[in-house]
This record gives structure tokens, sequence and C-alpha cells, in this order.
């Protein structure tokens, strides 16, 4: 505990700050240690180039499979213009929160434009997705509400119901017989099932169509985040609501703009009604200062070329198949096995943590960077490469992988 001073004598403050400075934090020391032990400590990398297929961390060139750039947007010419432009005529900075002087017409202009991209009556724009997520769910649901959670949502997710107060009612991964059975079984009022479109380390798609069905037949709301989705999915990146043609005024939708649009922060689209009340209760809107004006400048910017640039989607799906064909037809060994994914996140499943590090150790000496993500990010003997694809990368740069993944293979035989 740190004194503020208060009425102890000078001398004993004295000696506790010069005897035990460290045992202060001792137990913070430790379990960093018990975390290094395991080999679970994990460390940031200096990237120096922007975010691209090919970057520069720590010096070192690398050809990277471990962005969320999807569409290869976060350095795109239209986008960095777009940006600057907006800077020159909105500042740096907001200057307030959304409900003071910080809400200004590019924010407006973003938000309407992101409604009417998605089909949606309404749009309210946040700092970043995890706080959308927070600042819904906490807004909607409270003690004595139910919210009803695939086991496999992203933490953010999960950091929001326990937030929220409301009773946390988890559902196997995209197991509807299991939610069916845990709808039917409560007496909630309100009612919110919750789910990632696109699962951010397995990279493939919750049942839309069949989450909806079963919130309408127990009059439950269904919250969707789309992170991995917007941009992606659908013939017009519009997401997942337009890969499964599906659209309701029950749904919420949430998707963050830092992924495929190439920018940063977040959105949700929902009824008029619900962007009205999240306006006024959802507190990470609230009590934040809004973002850079110029954001939105951008963000503007990247939804013309995700409406109008279709070769990008059509690239990324190529370089999906060539890396699926790459690595069926090739690895012997059944123990590396890529995971069931339609989509540019596209997991190689390792199991141990020791192999999936050794796996992401060995590509790096061949400079390719492909992050090994092991518990508690993912359940425990499920550690895995999580490969994530770009339009930014060449059909080259893929058959590269594919190589040093057989190598790795002959490599550890
Ligand atoms: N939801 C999902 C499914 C995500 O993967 C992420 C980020 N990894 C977030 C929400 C949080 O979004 P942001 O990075 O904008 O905070």
């Amino acid at each position: 505990m740190l004194h503020s001073g208060g009425d102890l004598p000078a001398v004993l403050i004295n000696t506790f700050h010069f005897t035990t400075p460290m045992s202060e934090f001792s137990s913070l020391q430790a379990e960093l240690d018990a975390r290094a032990s395991d080999g679970l400590l994990r460390q940031r990398r200096l990237l120096e180039s922007p975010q691209a297929a090919h970057i520069c961390v720590g010096g070192q060139d690398v050809l990277s499979f471990c962005s969320n750039d999807y569409l290869g947007l976060a350095n795109h010419p239209s986008l960095i213009a777009a940006m600057q432009q907006a800077a020159g005529e909105s500042g740096t900075g907001s200057g307030a929160s959304h409900l003071i002087t910080g809400h200004h017409a590019k924010h407006q202009a973003m938000e309407q434009a992101l409604a009417n991209f998605v089909g949606m009556p309404a749009a309210l724009s946040f700092s970043t997705g995890y706080m959308a997520n927070l600042g819904v769910v906490t807004a909607l649901m409270r003690r004595g509400d139910v919210v009803f959670a695939d086991r496999l949502n992203h933490a953010s997710l999960n950091d929001a119901v326990v937030l929220s107060r409301a009773d946390f009612e988890r559902y196997r991964h995209n197991d509807m017989q299991h939610l069916a059975q845990l709808l039917q079984a409560s007496t909630a009022l309100r009612k919110l099932v919750l789910a990632d479109a696109v699962f951010s380390m397995d990279g493939d798609l919750a049942p839309v169509p069949e989450l909806l069905a079963l919130c309408e037949q127990y009059d439950a709301w269904l919250m969707l985040d789309d992170a991995h989705g917007f941009g992606v999915l659908g013939q017009n990146g519009q997401g997942v609501l337009q890969h499964f043609n599906v659209q309701s005024p029950r749904i919420i939708y949430m998707a963050t703009l830092g992924k495929a649009a190439g920018v940063a922060g977040a959105f949700v689209a929902a009824q008029q009604v619900v962007i009205d009340y999240l306006i006024q209760f959802a507190r990470t809107y609230v009590y934040t200062t809004a973002t850079p004006p110029a954001l939105a400048g951008a963000v503007l910017a990247a939804l013309e070329v995700i409406r109008a640039d279709h070769a990008r989607r059509a690239h990324l799906g190529d370089l999906i198949t060539a890396l699926k064909r790459g690595l069926a037809s090739g690895l012997k060994s059944d123990k590396w096995s890529l995971m069931p994914s339609e989509t540019a996140i596209q997991p190689l499943l390792v199991g141990s943590n020791e192999e999936a590090v050794w796996l992401s150790e060995y590509l790096l000496t061949q400079h390719i960077l492909v992050p090994a993500i092991r518990p508690p990010t993912v359940p425990k003997g499920t550690a895995r490469l999580r490969i994530s694809l770009s339009a930014d990368h060449s059909l080259a740069d893929v058959e590269r992988l594919i190589a040093a993944l057989h190598a790795a293979e002959q490599e550890c035989a």
C-alpha cells in the first residue's frame, strides 16, 4: 500500500520508502516469475514500419501473418490522405467527451455512413471495440437479467457481462441445443444472447440464423460482435449480417474499425431507441473523450474502399484457398492441422504449448512471423499458430509460409 503521509512521523515514512519499496510489490513479481517459468510471459515486439504483410520488427524484416489488417488498409494511400486532410480541418484532438463538445460533424457523418452501410437504422461510435462491448452490455443488462454467451467469446464480452452483474450463462461453443436448453430454463424478463460473429482465435462463424431463430422463440435480444467479419464477409464487406442475409430489429451489431477497416475504434448499430439509450447510459461512451475527428475522416475513406474494391476481398479469398490447399495436401503427420475456418483467420492447431512456441520460433528463423497462441487465451491443450491472412499478402507470400511449415515438419520429425 502506498502511504500519502497522513499522520505518520517523517522518520517512519522514510523507513517505509527506503527499506521496503520492492516488498510492496513482491507478490506481483512472484506472479510474473511464475508466468515466465511456465513459458507464458508475453513480450511486446517493437514494430518499426507501418502495418503490412512485410514489416520490420525489432530490427528484423519479416513476412508477417499476425495482423488483423485483413484488407491491407492500415497503410492505404487514400486513408492516409483522408486522415491528413481531416486533421487539417479538425485538428488532432476532440478535446471533450461526445456529450460535452467532443461530438464533431465528422463523427456524426461516420455514424450515419456506418449505419447505412450495415443496413441498420442508427449507429454509435466508440473509442475501441473493448469499450463498445463494455458499454453496451453494462448499459442494457443488470442484476436479475441473464446473458447467454458462447464459451469462446472474446474477453471483452466476458468482462462486460461480469461488470454488468447480470447472470452469466455460457453455452458450449456454437451448440444451439445447449443454448436452447438454457433459454428454455430461464425465467428472466430480460435476456441477451451474446456471440462473436467470427471467433477470433478459431476463425469459424457463429450460426447467426439459428441464433436469431432462438432469440425470436425465447424473446431474447441478440448482440453480435463482428470485429473479424466487418469489411471481409458479405459481398460488399458489410459483414456477417450480409453474409447470412439476416436482419432483425432485435439485433445489436458491433464491429471494430481497427481491423479490416484499417483505422481504430468501433461502432454499434441497432434500432434508434437502442442507440438513444446508449447515448444516455453507456458509461464507456459518456465518460470518455471522443476520438480525434480525423479518425472518422479516415474511416469514411475506408468505407469507400471496402465498398468499391471487391478485388481485395476476392484476392483474400484466393489466399485462404491456397493456404488450405497447400497444407491439406502437404502436412504428412496428423499432428498439425488447420482448424475448420473459411475466414482470414486460419489457426494451425498444434496442441502443446512448447511445440507451438517451437514452431513459431522456427518460422522466425525463416523470417516469417506467426504468433503462437496459448492458454489462457485458448483452452488447455489447444495451443496453435494463429495465421491471419491479409489482402496485402501475395500468393508467393502464402506459398513461402506453406513451404516453411513443411520444412518445420521435417525438422521436428
Ligand atoms: N471483439 C473481438 C472479437 C476482438 O477480437 C477484439 C480485438 N481483438 C475486440 C472485440 C476489441 O476490439 P478493439 O481492439 O477495437 O478494442
